[in-house]
């Protein structure tokens, strides 16, 4: 299989000009490498909808870019996630975890353990006390990888060396719904993708996919988590900014403003390709003032 690139929206709401700006970097990145380009909608979730995709599939090929094999959807992907889990189980790698987002907040942390850490509460119930917080809560247990670290490191060409924490993270939700971080490393193992560009609100999860990427035998992949667009409060650009999706800018407009972002002459897709240099991305967020 010919190594990937990929970009993998969530279909929660229209991308905004953040997102197509990431979106034309993924692509740049995948094609000026030899790589192909593949489009990933990340469906797994109950608040995305299947018009919201179809719109970002086309905002995204308005602008230019093309994408090689049909776009897939993750909800298509659940038999690859259960292998993973069942290979988990067998491995005696996975725990059952009762707590809420409440019970973790108000648990104690570990001493040393980083913040944002889960703290272990469900580690080692015995199998009585399992069957009490079941009992107790009435709800289905998340699954939970039992890591051996507290940190991990990986390498992002934009970043350089990032540590950041790898803790026992949820690999398969209550609602039995594969956790994003599970999804994204199965996913990307399965097609091939070995490039992982995409905005550096994620480069925090990076640590544990890597870390369980190497569990299931499958390679790092490289990663570029490029600056995400604020809004003129230094805020992550929202909707409530005003025009900020591919509708409202226009596509002329928007890819010239996503163009001088970078640096470029061009404002066209293929004319970015031939401007392409990695050394020279801007490391700053773009400030992003969207016209009233
Ligand atoms: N679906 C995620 C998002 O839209 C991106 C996942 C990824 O690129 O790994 O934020």
């Amino acid at each position: 299989m010919t190594s990937a690139g990929r970009f993998a929206p969530s279909p929660s709401a229209d991308l905004h000009i953040g997102n197509l700006r990431t979106a034309v970097l993924a692509w740049l990145f995948a094609r000026t490498s030899g790589r192909r380009f593949l489009m990933r909608v990340e469906d797994l979730d109950d608040r995305t909808h299947a018009d919201i995709a179809a719109r970002q599939l086309a905002d995204l090929a308005a602008l230019g870019l093309s994408w090689d094999g049909p776009a897939t959807r993750q909800t298509e992907h659940q038999q690859r996630y259960d292998d993973a889990v069942d290979s988990l189980v067998d491995r005696g790698l996975l725990y059952e975890c009762y707590c809420t987002r409440r019970d973790i907040a108000a648990s104690p942390r570990a001493p040393h353990a980083p913040e944002g850490a889960y703290p272990g509460t469900c580690r080692d119930l015995t199998q009585k006390q399992r069957a009490t917080r079941r009992q107790e809560t009435g709800r289905a247990p998340a699954l939970r990888l039992r890591t051996d670290a507290a940190e991990g490191t990986v390498h992002d060409l934009l970043h350089g060396d990032y540590t950041g924490v790898v803790d026992d993270f949820v690999v398969r939700r209550g609602d039995g719904v594969p956790a994003y971080n599970l999804a994204v490393v199965v996913d990307d193992a399965a097609s091939g993708v070995d490039q992982v560009v995409r905005g550096d609100d994620l480069l925090s999860s990076s640590p544990r996919q890597a870390y369980l990427a190497r569990l299931l035998g499958h390679p790092e992949p490289m990663y570029a988590h490029v600056p995400l667009v604020l809004n003129s409060d230094g805020a992550r650009l929202a909707k409530r900014d005003g025009a900020v999706t591919l509708a409202e800018i226009g596509t002329g407009n928007a890819l010239s403003q996503i163009a001088e972002s970078l640096g470029y002459t061009c404002n066209t897709v293929e004319g970015m390709l031939s401007e392409f240099d990695p050394g020279r991305l801007p490391r700053a967020p773009w400030i992003y003032r969207p016209a009233s």
